[in-house]
């Protein structure tokens, strides 16, 4: 019934009032809003009554003479605390210090994928995200990976019932956008990847990738080299320069490892660095005319480039932090350090 609903409304409001009651002024208004008898609140619904089915009469009746009872006897209790002094006001001791309020603040992997972003956007690529469930293609066949590679092994990679997987690296996000767009090309794609590598201080089952694409006529290796340098040079100062490996990926061809000048030592040798002055950061390569096959890209008319780069191992490097499980820790005594 709607009158019980409203009772208890009422109800409600006067229990949150009464608690806000802090001196006799507002005791009075409380007074005249529910007790009066011309206007109060009570008043009302006893009106109301009049209006009902006669044999929901007395329930309501009781319903409302209830509510009345209580707020008087609530009323009469506030009046003497405040009357005698003993009131929440009164018990405030204002010498005591305030509670520190804590500050939300960015995760320290937010900062520094804001700040690649930001680098790479500079240099005209944009951002794109794919889905971090993916098919066998999109993770594999499509980036030219053989059928026994072992990282299509079910010690590596985490496979569903379903069929598909969790993607072991964002490389996927570049053959979505090949298949959808003609070159040029330039994209980075940043996102969460998914290995089944035991964690330690260097390895999470999950981690983030930032993968860049760059797709159009005469794009060259030493492109490559330059876009790297120039982010790396961007985040981590002027000192900074950039070393190819020769190394080997299913997707890139020629496919190389780059490194970073040491960002401890600046390049002169040091614990971290093994005494070599550069750090390993990733691998990267010219597009596998291969996977433009599949795409349905010309690898006669177009070349590209794509790097991998992993986001933790740029914030260890850029914050100094040894341990890339802090970054799954929420331990504020980390956290509020950034
Ligand atoms: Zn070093």
């Amino acid at each position: 019934m709607k009158i019980i609903d409203n009772i208890n409304k009422v109800k409600a409001e006067f229990e949150i009032e009464l608690k806000d009651c802090l001196d006799i002024e507002n005791h009075q208004s409380l007074y005249r809003k529910y007790l009066s008898r011309k206007s109060g609140l009570i008043q009302g619904f006893f009106k109301e009554v009049a209006s009902i089915p006669p044999e929901k009469k007395g329930m309501v009746g009781k319903e409302i003479n209830d509510l009345k009872l209580m707020i008087t006897a609530a009323l009469d209790e506030k009046k003497k605390e405040l009357e005698t002094g003993d009131s929440r006001r009164e018990l405030t001791d204002h010498s005591l210090p305030g509670r520190p309020q804590y500050i939300g603040r960015l995760h320290p992997l937010t900062i520094v994928l804001k700040e690649m972003i930001s680098v790479f956007e500079g240099m005209g690529f944009e951002v794109v995200t794919g889905p971090e469930i993916e098919t066998d293609f999109y993770n594999f066949e499509a980036l030219n990976f053989p059928e026994d590679h072992p990282a299509r092994d079910l010690q590596d990679t985490f496979f569903l019932d379903n069929g598909m997987l969790l993607r072991t690296h964002t490389s996927p996000v570049q053959i979505r956008v090949m298949e959808q767009q003609n070159p040029p090309i330039r994209i980075i794609a940043p996102g969460r990847v998914f290995r089944k590598d035991t964690p330690d201080a260097t390895h999470t089952p999950v981690f983030n990738q930032v993968e860049g694409l760059y797709v159009d006529k005469n794009v060259t290796l030493a492109e490559l080299k330059g876009s790297l340098l120039a982010f790396a040079r961007a985040l981590f100062g002027p000192k900074m320069d950039i070393r190819f490996r020769a190394g080997f990926f299913p997707f890139t061809e020629p496919s190389v490892e780059y490194d970073f000048t040491c960002v401890m030592c600046e390049g002169k040798g040091c614990s971290i660095c093994k005494g070599t002055g550069w750090i390993e950061i990733s691998g990267c390569g010219m597009v596998n005319p291969a996977v433009f096959e599949f795409v349905g890209i010309d690898p006669e008319e177009y070349t590209g480039f794509a790097w991998g780069m992993g986001l933790e191992r740029i914030a260890m490097l850029k914050y100094r932090i040894s341990d890339i499980r802090m970054f799954y820790e929420n331990d504020l005594r980390f956290l509020d350090q950034f």
